[in-house]
């Protein structure tokens, strides 16, 4: 049966996102399955995709969404059976595979990850990849720091997708998080999701000149990259930790070692892509247990659009740095 997607066309080198209502899929190959999708969401790396970035998508048309969440409605694997509820994020997923901007997506059985019990499909798209980035980022810090609470953590482009969730995580487990933010005007809103301190960026780029500043995080989580991490180094306290997601400000990094070698700290990569499902398995239990997110606050870093304003919502996420999340409903 036909159904609705969204389609990125090719026009004499210019790149546009259109609602349509006749895509299929051919018949199953072995080991693929095919999902009803429920809910999406929408990243950086959608819009990357639906703006003809060949470094994210080679051919078009396509259908962009590395995020999804639904029923399978045919498989050719025994591990999953039509009735399943099941999340796929990441791997090959909205980059050179059609996506989860569709109402149905059809990809390897060994992406997919059993919905959990206790998370909605609703809540599993409101966490995306993002969520699952900023959980593993946490989950990293754990593993160095053991308990977080009563930690001062700063998350760094607090009020995007992967941030934003951060600092609702980190406030439940009871760090002190400072979040640093570019928009001063979303400041009672990042204190709304638990930020105890918010700061502009331009407090990181103080240290600059110096080679190491006086210690004031125990932790951070760092979505940005480039110059701003450098400089977020220089403040980590003895023995502190820094998760590493993002680079939102830039890919390289050009830092001393003195923070690794005067005082310990240490730099923890972040992958949630291509990390084995069981791993991505481990954190949407948490988001559906012990992590499960505040019902105000998710609710306050969430907008929810339908399939219909996709178009319009990729294009508008390169030009304005957009709060929080976006789900789709389809
Ligand atoms: P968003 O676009 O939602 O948020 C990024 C935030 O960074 C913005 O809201 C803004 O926050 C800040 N920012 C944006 N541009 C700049 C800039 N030029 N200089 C400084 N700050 C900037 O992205 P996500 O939260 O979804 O992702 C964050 C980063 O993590 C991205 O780089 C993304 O590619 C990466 N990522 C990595 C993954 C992995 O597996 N390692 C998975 C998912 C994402 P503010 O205005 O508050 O400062």
């Amino acid at each position: 049966m036909p159904f609705k997607a969204v389609e990125v066309r090719e026009e004499q080198g210019s790149y546009r996102a259109a609602i349509i209502d006749h895509a299929e899929f051919s018949d199953l190959a072995d080991g693929e399955v095919r999902i009803a999708v429920e809910y999406s969401s929408l990243n950086y790396k959608d819009a990357l995709s639906a703006a003809g970035n060949k470094g994210v998508t080679r051919n078009y048309p396509h259908t962009p969404g590395i995020d999804a969440v639904g029923r399978v409605i045919a498989s050719a694997s025994a591990d999953w059976a039509p009735g399943d509820q099941v999340i796929v994020t990441g791997y090959d997923l909205g980059m050179n595979t059609r996506g989860g901007l569709a109402e149905q997506i059809q990809v390897p059985a060994d992406w997919l990850v059993a919905l959990p019990d206790g998370l909605s499909p609703a809540d599993a798209m409101m966490l995306g990849t993002a969520g699952l980035t900023a959980g593993l980022c946490v989950d990293k810090l754990q593993r160095q720091l053991g308990d977080l609470s009563g930690l001062r953590i700063a998350v760094t482009g607090a009020s995007g997708g992967v941030g934003s969730i951060a600092v609702v995580l980190l406030k439940q487990l009871g760090a002190e998080v400072t979040a640093i933010s570019g928009k001063a005007e979303q400041y009672a809103f990042l204190q709304s999701l638990g930020a105890s301190h918010c700061a502009a960026p331009a407090m990181l780029a103080e240290f600059a000149s110096k080679p190491m500043v006086k210690p004031q995080f125990d932790a951070a989580l760092d979505t940005l990259g480039g110059e701003p991490l450098a400089n977020l180094l220089k403040a980590i306290s003895p023995d502190g930790a820094v998760a590493c997601c993002g680079l939102a400000a830039g890919v390289a990094l050009n830092s001393s070692v003195f923070p690794f070698i005067l005082r310990g700290v240490c730099l923890l990569g972040v992958d949630s892509v291509e990390i084995p499902r069981e791993r991505k398995a481990e954190i949407w239990q948490r988001f559906a247990g012990p992590w499960q997110l505040d019902s105000e606050r998710s609710a306050a870093l969430l907008s929810e659009v339908g399939l219909n304003e996709v178009p319009e919502q990729l294009a508008r996420f390169l030009s304005v740095s957009v709060c929080g999340r976006i789900r789709v409903k389809l």
